[in-house]
């Protein structure tokens, strides 16, 4: 008759087996996303970053790609925005959202004037 069950070392291994499907149900929380060179790349909610655009409920993610260490962004529609904030992703308040949409208005009216100018 043995007593191992009640050993010292098989109530670690009961404790190390509970603290690593904890572990694995904390790793549920992961997103999944692309990098421009490496493809699909599962990350977990403290690895990405989110700017939102203000007075908007959209704005872009950021992340630091694990193979390849590049960092990447990516838009954030409603939808993503909901999910990122829903996971836990640290979030930032940009004014660069902005200047960016601004810039691109800028050019689009740009290209508007060459076209008038080339036409005429
Ligand atoms: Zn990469």
């Amino acid at each position: 008759m043995t007593t191992s069950t009640n050993s010292p070392q098989s109530r670690l291994r009961s404790l190390r087996y509970f603290l690593h499907s904890r572990n694995r149900k904390r790793e549920v929380t992961t997103i999944k996303t692309t990098c421009t060179a490496c493809g699909d790349v599962e990350l977990s909610s403290d690895e990405l970053t989110l700017e939102l655009a203000p007075a908007m409920a959209t704005g872009r993610y950021g992340f630091v790609c694990p193979f390849c260490t590049v960092t990447q962004h990516r838009p954030a529609n409603e939808r993503v925005v909901a999910i990122l904030l829903a996971i836990g992703v640290a979030y930032s308040v940009s004014d660069d959202m902005v200047s960016e949409l601004e810039i691109k208005e800028f050019v689009d009216s740009l290209d508007d004037w060459l076209g008038e100018i080339s036409a005429a």
